[in-house]
């Protein structure tokens, strides 16, 4: 079903259910009150006339006048006194048999009863007049409230229902329009989007803050995340098949040439070296990228353990100048916390350490050698790393695809390098549920930050 019918169903559904169960009780209660209104007024009725009759001339008389001036005719009014014997035997009193005998018996034992037969109403009552006789006095009218007002108002409820249910069906079609409405532009939007226009995205309302509103931020997100992964696949793939095949073609190359005709030794033992140092590039490749494909694993297998940054720093810094001795790497320990249990991290320790020294190294690397500072510091729930260097710096719109795997920034022709190094340190980064942000300014030097949560 769909999903505006739906809606209109439900507001229907639970506002007809309300108005038929208010109805039935009002009416209910009222027709209830009208059988004993009507019972009352047949009471008051039959005492008055027989006092009227039975009673001493003058208050007779003045019960006569009251009767006429209060009590008004009832439709079909009938009211007969039949003396009643000692033995109360009423079976043989002639006319008696007018009445209903189970209502007439029990007038006689209980002293008084109703009765109704559709819409003619019965009271009767035993009543003894002063000189102590007994009197079966039986009245009956048609309860006109009965027959005229509950009708009336009974078909007043019904039209009443049915207009509210017009309304009530036009008011449900409109506002689930309304809320449907939005959610169709959606789906024509999406159905919009495919790999060819990923760019496209959903008008966003940005001052509102209802469900669709939501929806349409998580979905433009989502087609962020979609193309970011969409154009790192499409750059890796581009940037791995050109990298494993530049030294690929030139071992093909070398080995060709090298067979074309036969040679001196010496000439095979060149060969040999050039080939051998193109196969050792491309081992280096190889392995960078099985790295980086492990890494980005979910890292349940590997095992946490509690690291203290200052300590993973110190570390780091000794490996990184024993690789090349020209690196100079500063430790600023100015933001130190007091407390040292701070600066404890869950961490892989290998993986961490390969991330730290990546960025590091490429501190060094992208500034021909002049310091690297490394700072460290902590807030309530993170640790923060600096890495600073003053080096060449990322041109602003390349920026952006550092992270993709073999990228590599137009202005490092003078430096050697795989492109592996900072996705490999973010996949590690994130795999501790930290993030690592990147700034640069060409010709000035790069900051990158890395934030991770401190040890639970
Ligand atoms: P590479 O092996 O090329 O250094 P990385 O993955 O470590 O690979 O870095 C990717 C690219 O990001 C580099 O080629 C370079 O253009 C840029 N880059 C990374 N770090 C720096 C830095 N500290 N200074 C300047 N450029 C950097």
């Amino acid at each position: 079903m769909k999903t505006q019918n739906k809606i209109i169903f439900v507001l229907i559904g639970v506002f007809v259910g309300y108005t038929i169960i208010f109805s039935v009780f009002i009416y209910y209660n009222i027709s209830n009150y009208a059988f004993a209104d009507f019972y009352k007024r047949l009471e008051i009725r039959a005492i008055t006339t027989a006092k009227f009759q039975l009673e001493e001339k003058e208050d007779a008389e003045v019960i006569r006048e009251l009767r006429q001036e209060h009590l008004e005719t009832l439709q079909d009014e009938k009211i007969n006194l039949y003396p009643l014997s000692s033995d109360r035997s009423w079976k043989a009193i002639d006319g008696i048999e007018e009445y209903n005998s189970g209502f007439v018996e029990e007038v006689v034992t209980s002293g008084t009863a109703t009765f109704n037969d559709q819409k003619t109403f019965y009271y009767g009552v035993v009543y003894r007049s002063s000189d102590q006789k007994d009197y079966l006095v039986l009245i009956s009218a048609e309860n006109y409230f009965i027959t005229h007002h509950i009708s009336y108002f009974r078909n007043l409820l019904f039209i009443s229902l049915g207009v509210a249910f017009l309304i009530i069906l036009l008011i449900s079609f409109l506002f689930s329009r309304k809320i449907i409405e939005p959610i169709n532009q959606i789906i024509h939007r999406v159905n919009e989007i495919s790999t060819g226009n990923l760019h496209k995205r959903l008008p966003e309302q940005s001052d509102n803050d209802d469900a669709i509103s939501k929806l349409t931020r998580t979905f433009n997100d989502m087609l962020n995340r979609l193309e970011t992964s969409f154009e790192s696949q499409k750059n890796f793939i581009s940037n791995a098949s050109h990298e494993l095949n530049t030294p690929l073609t030139s071992i093909i190359g070398e080995a060709d040439v090298a067979l074309s005709k036969l040679r001196e030794p010496a000439y095979y033992i060149e060969t040999l070296m050039t080939i051998l140092e193109d196969a050792e590039k491309l081992s280096k490749k190889t392995s960078a990228l099985l790295l980086l494909a492990q890494t980005g694993f979910d890292g349940k297998k590997q095992k946490f353990e509690k690291l203290r940054v200052d300590q993973l720093i110190m570390d780091v810094k000794g490996t990184v100048e024993k690789i090349n001795p020209k690196n100079q790497v500063q430790i600023d320990f100015g933001l130190l916390p007091e407390n040292p249990s701070l600066l404890k991290i869950d961490a892989i320790e290998p993986l961490m350490h390969l991330a730290m020294s990546n960025l590091i190294i490429n501190g060094c690397k992208y500034s021909n050698h002049k310091p690297v500072q490394v700072a460290f510091g902590v807030t309530d729930t993170q640790v923060i790393i600096l890495v600073k260097d003053q080096g060449i710096g990322i041109p602003q719109n390349e920026l952006q695809f550092i992270y993709d795997p073999y990228f590599r920034a137009s202005n490092t022709k003078n430096h050697e390098g795989y492109g592996i190094g900072l996705p490999l340190a973010r996949n590690i980064i994130r795999m501790h549920k930290g993030q690592l942000y990147v700034s640069s300014e060409t010709g000035k030097g790069t900051v990158a930050r890395v934030v991770i949560p401190i040890g639970s």
